[in-house]
């Protein structure tokens, strides 16, 4: 568990668009830090596949590209995050991603927690072909590319061999949906955490081993120690 040097809890931002490589280098921070990894977007995901009430609420905004509503969002958050391991701190992938949103989470932790967002930069053109070429396995959800890590056998997870599958909001159209509302609703947040001197940029354009250890860096200078 992690505490900072105040003995506050650490929460942890990890921001960027859609294709920026947060949810892999979430994992492994997540991990290092030992800090549990909460992705908003799983949470649908997971609502979705076990067709619950929120998974079907949130089905038809995610499939096109759209954000969903914040009541709905903030609802699940809280009660995420609200549970025992998230007491000493979490690691948040995906949220916020409007500004209501932050300000929501501002007055949740209030001064009780130490805060460091950590914002990837990844060009549209970059984005739009990691996109479309990710694959998700339906069993263990490993993450592989058509482009960056192909299948050795087409169609089957290197991982269990499990079938690979393309997210319906990964398909070409939707991403660029995508791109439009994170421009749009997400990206004044950089500016938002600019001012509170809590940001700190990182270009998420290179290779996923030396951006884990530059935000690896960047957090052991902040006193987040594993
Ligand atoms: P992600 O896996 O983070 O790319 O999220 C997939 C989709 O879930 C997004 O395109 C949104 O439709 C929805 N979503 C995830 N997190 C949020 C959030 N914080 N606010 C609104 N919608 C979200």
């Amino acid at each position: 568990m992690q505490m900072s040097s105040q003995n506050q809890p650490t929460v942890i931002i990890l921001m960027g668009p859609p294709g920026s490589g947060k949810g892999t280098q979430a994992k492994e921070i997540s991990i290092k830090k030992g800090l549990p990894h909460i992705s908003t977007g799983d949470l649908f995901r997971e609502n979705m596949n076990r067709d619950t009430q929120l998974g079907l609420e949130a089905k038809g905004y995610i499939n096109q590209g759209q954000l969903v509503p914040d009541t709905l969002v903030l609802k699940m958050l809280y009660e995420r995050v609200s549970k025992e391991d998230c007491k000493e701190g979490y690691l948040l992938d995906g949220f916020p991603r409007t500004i209501p949103q932050a300000q929501s989470l501002d007055a949740a932790l209030g001064s009780s927690a130490h805060v460091i967002v950590l914002n990837l930069n990844v060009p549209d053109e970059v984005v739009i072909k990691r996109i479309s070429g990710r694959l998700s396995c339906s069993i263990c959800g490993n993450i592989q590319n058509l482009y960056y890590s192909a299948p050795l056998m087409e169609g089957k997870c290197d991982q269990c061999g499990g079938e690979l599958q393309q997210r319906a909001d990964d398909k070409v159209e939707v991403v660029k949906e995508r791109l439009k509302s994170y421009e749009k609703q997400t990206s004044p947040l950089v500016g938002y955490y600019e001012k509170k001197g809590i940001l700190y940029q990182v270009d998420g354009a290179r290779n996923s081993e030396i951006i884990k250890k530059e935000l690896l860096e960047i957090l052991n200078e902040k006193g987040i120690k594993s």
